[in-house]
């Protein structure tokens, strides 16, 4: 049998690496300048590298990893799947066993009336199909020029030719000639960054009515839907101040427009809900999946949606799917994971126990004389790094300086934490236990305490 070696000393497999492997969201000479960290194991929120450290995971991977590392129930099924049916595709007339026991199980999670599943690898994917899922549907509809989706600067939904036009992150759309016609962005409600001298409440409102201002600049008929993360995650975990989703919802009620909310990261317990949709009370007509879907121990995701529109799709072709759209394996493997969170109730200890535990401990981080704010749903938080807590000040240096200081103290105190811009963020595998929360916060502050030392050091304590 074929081994994947793991024996090599860390600094050849760094050395292959950084001669053969293009890393993603990354710049390679730098990488091959401080040689990347090798990641060989994993079990619970532990994941060990090639030097032998323990390092604890406060991101779940890249936000995904809900029931934790090492659970050999999904490799069970994983290779019981491979040995039934490895592989077969649902286009012409046919199914298996395993797509259809997952839709079924989705069906009967997800809220309301989304009932109905289309398939995709990843959640770039699914957001790709939900793009020409819904101007399909107004189309279909008789509808044809309600084409646009509004999106929010600073969204992630991926970082394919579509659904990362249908982000908002400036640095994607620089590359490639993103963004593709047909999407307009509004501003995101980072109250922290942007609120000024309004108060949260205010500007909530204010930001929510950006959408419908946007609508009625470009007509109503000309609108197909609004994307949005319940609670951005890539963008800094943002949380929205509370007017903020009751208003965008009356405003998608007023108008006749979809909403889509993309729960890839929100999904499957991260709020301590199933859905972000379920925490803040948001009624989409389609949701994204995937992430927290299969714990990213296979890719798979996909998009969940209405009676109402499968019906209307479902009366035409859609000339749309991926060759791995359902696949048996990652279907055997997500729904695996699914009864792992159901009858463990992972789900509901973060609703009523763990969850709670991590809000004590991470909102107290604001005392930290570099914390601004810190703000958390569920698992799934982040403190803003300020000179000046009264002024909300940013740093005087570039964006991201500063954080990207801290979180390499992080690293070298074996803590996995991540920074957007001067934001640190957490997401840590949902079964997360309390003594390991204390580990995590601990850290933190150490690295906090070390960050700061170091800015300061380097003459970068000022405001902009
Ligand atoms: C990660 C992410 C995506 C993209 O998913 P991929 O599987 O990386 O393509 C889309 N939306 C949100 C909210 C995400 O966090």
């Amino acid at each position: 049998m074929q081994q994947i070696t793991n024996h090599l000393p860390t600094a050849e497999l760094q050395a292959l690496d950084a001669a053969y492997h293009m890393h993603p969201f990354s710049t390679q000479d730098d990488l091959a300048q401080s040689g990347v960290r090798i990641i060989t194991s994993a079990k619970g929120v532990m994941l060990r590298d090639s030097e032998g450290e323990e390092i604890l995971d406060a991101m779940a991977g890249l936000w995904c990893v809900n029931i934790g590392y090492g659970r050999d129930e999904l490799a069970e099924v994983a290779a019981r799947q491979m040995r039934e049916l490895p592989y077969y595709n649902t286009f012409f007339k046919t199914s298996h066993v395993p797509v259809i026991a997952l839709s079924a199980k989705l069906a009967e999670l997800a809220p309301g009336n989304l009932n109905h599943v289309f398939f995709a690898g990843s959640g770039s994917e699914a957001n790709d199909t939900n793009l020409r899922m819904v101007r399909t549907y107004w189309a279909e509809k008789g509808k044809p020029n309600k084409q646009i989706v509004i999106s929010r600067w600073n969204a992630y939904h991926g970082s394919s030719v579509g659904s990362g036009s249908l982000g908002g992150m400036k640095g994607i759309h620089a590359q490639g000639g993103l963004p593709i016609p047909g999407i307009e962005h509004i501003d995101q409600p980072n109250w922290w960054a942007e609120g000024g001298d309004m108060s949260p409440e205010d500007f909530g409102l204010e930001r929510a009515r950006q959408l419908e201002r946007k609508i009625d600049e470009l007509g109503e008929d000309n609108v197909a839907a609004f994307i949005a993360e319940p609670v951005q995650g890539a963008g800094g975990v943002i949380v929205a101040p509370e007017t903020y989703w009751p208003e965008v919802m009356r405003i998608c009620r007023e108008r006749d427009i979809l909403f889509i909310a993309d729960e890839v990261i929100c999904g499957f317990g991260r709020t301590g809900q199933w859905f972000g949709s379920q925490t803040l009370d948001l009624t989409p007509d389609i949701m994204t999946i995937a992430k927290g879907l299969s714990s990213g121990y296979q890719p798979i995701g996909g998009s969940i949606v209405s009676d109402e529109i499968a019906a209307v799709i479902g009366a035409t072709e859609f000339n749309h799917g991926y060759t791995y759209s359902g696949h048996p394996v990652a279907s055997a493997v997500a729904l695996e994971n699914l009864r792992i969170l159901e009858e463990e109730k992972i789900v509901d200890r973060v609703r009523e126990e763990t969850g709670p535990y991590l809000k004590e401990k991470f909102e107290a981080l604001v005392d930290h004389p570099m914390v601004g704010e810190a703000k958390i749903v569920g698992m799934m938080g982040s403190i803003a790094l300020t000179p000046d807590k009264g002024a909300r000040a940013a740093f005087a240096a570039d964006a991201g300086t500063v954080g990207y200081m801290v979180r390499e103290r992080c690293f070298a105190n074996n803590l996995v934490m991540r920074h957007v811009g001067d934001r640190m963020i957490i997401s840590p595998p949902l079964v997360i236990s309390k003594g390991e929360i204390d580990v995590l916060i601990d850290r933190a502050v150490q690295s906090l305490d070390e960050g700061m030392k170091a800015v300061k050091d380097a003459g970068l304590w000022a405001s902009a």
